[in-house]
């Protein structure tokens, strides 16, 4: 499932590449998209800043802003929030939840393990339909857990 996974997101980042959904990709949001794609640890704005930064000196923050959020709108990059914290971004966009480690702050993407739809894996009110999913555990990764292989206890959050 994990490889499967991981199928699905190449396939999406490599058709993302071309095109791009009809959006106009300057430099600057190809940049920062690359950012997003090379280090898939869910950083924020500023920290999407500092390595775009690296690549491009000319970059301003306000640009970056304007690309995350064109990004995000053009549904090539999700939002992530977690808690009160800033904004992260993921450029995955298979279906996934998050777990958000209490102790190093590291986001990890939590697939499912089963092949049902969301609509089925959820108890929905009959007729309805889920148009954006945002599921955020928090808990303690198996490092900072002291390597056990146990999951840790953990908080649903929707
Ligand atoms: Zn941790
Ligand atoms: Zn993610």
């Amino acid at each position: 499932m994990v490889s499967k996974l991981r199928q699905d997101i190449t396939a999406k980042s490599k058709s993302a590449g071309g095109a791009l959904g009809g959006l106009r990709m300057t430099r600057q949001r190809k940049l920062v998209y690359d950012v997003l794609l090379d280090e898939r640890d869910h950083p924020t704005a500023t920290e999407v800043f500092i390595r775009s930064k690296a690549r491009m000196s000319s970059i301003s923050l306000a640009t970056v802003y304007n690309c995350l959020e064109t990004l995000s709108a053009a549904g090539l990059v999700k939002q992530v929030n977690v808690g009160r914290d800033a904004s992260r971004y993921c450029p995955n966009l298979a279906e996934h939840a998050h777990f958000v480690c209490v102790k190093c702050e590291k986001v990890y993407d939590i697939g499912l393990k089963c092949n049902e739809e969301v609509e089925s894996v959820w108890a929905l009110p009959e007729g309805s339909r889920i148009d954006h999913l945002e599921v955020a555990m928090k808990g303690l990764c198996a490092e900072c857990n002291g390597g056990d292989k146990r999951s840790g206890k953990m908080e649903e959050q929707v």
